[in-house]
């Protein structure tokens, strides 16, 4: 009976389809305090070129969802650390990428 403790195994990958998408990337935003820098005018994040705010916010408010997958996945759409995913678009991912998404829902 080992595997009745897989059985609500987080299996799920966070892409921009989910209905929970823009709240995800307001949140990231919130926390990335994204400012201008005062030597170059330039945006200047909280990021620590690491995926920290992400996940904090998955583990925190997505407890469904496969961490590592989610990050892998992440990675294939050239997005490394959390200021890449908020930079990729506005919004988040950009169209060609929730395309990609889409076919990785499918695979999965
Ligand atoms: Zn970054």
């Amino acid at each position: 009976m080992v595997n009745i403790k897989f059985r609500n195994e987080k299996s799920k990958i966070f892409t921009p389809l989910d209905p929970r998408w823009d709240e995800f990337t307001d949140s990231l935003c919130f926390h990335l305090n994204i400012r201008e820098c005062e030597d170059c005018g330039g945006p200047v994040t909280n990021c620590d070129g690491s995926f920290r705010l992400t996940r904090n916010i998955i583990e925190s408010h997505y407890p469904e969802i496969n961490i590592q997958k989610t990050l892998d996945y992440f990675r294939t759409m050239n997005c490394f650390c959390d200021c890449e995913i908020f930079f990729e678009q506005p919004c988040g991912l950009g169209v060609d990428q929730k395309d990609a998404a889409m076919k990785i829902g499918k695979a999965s």
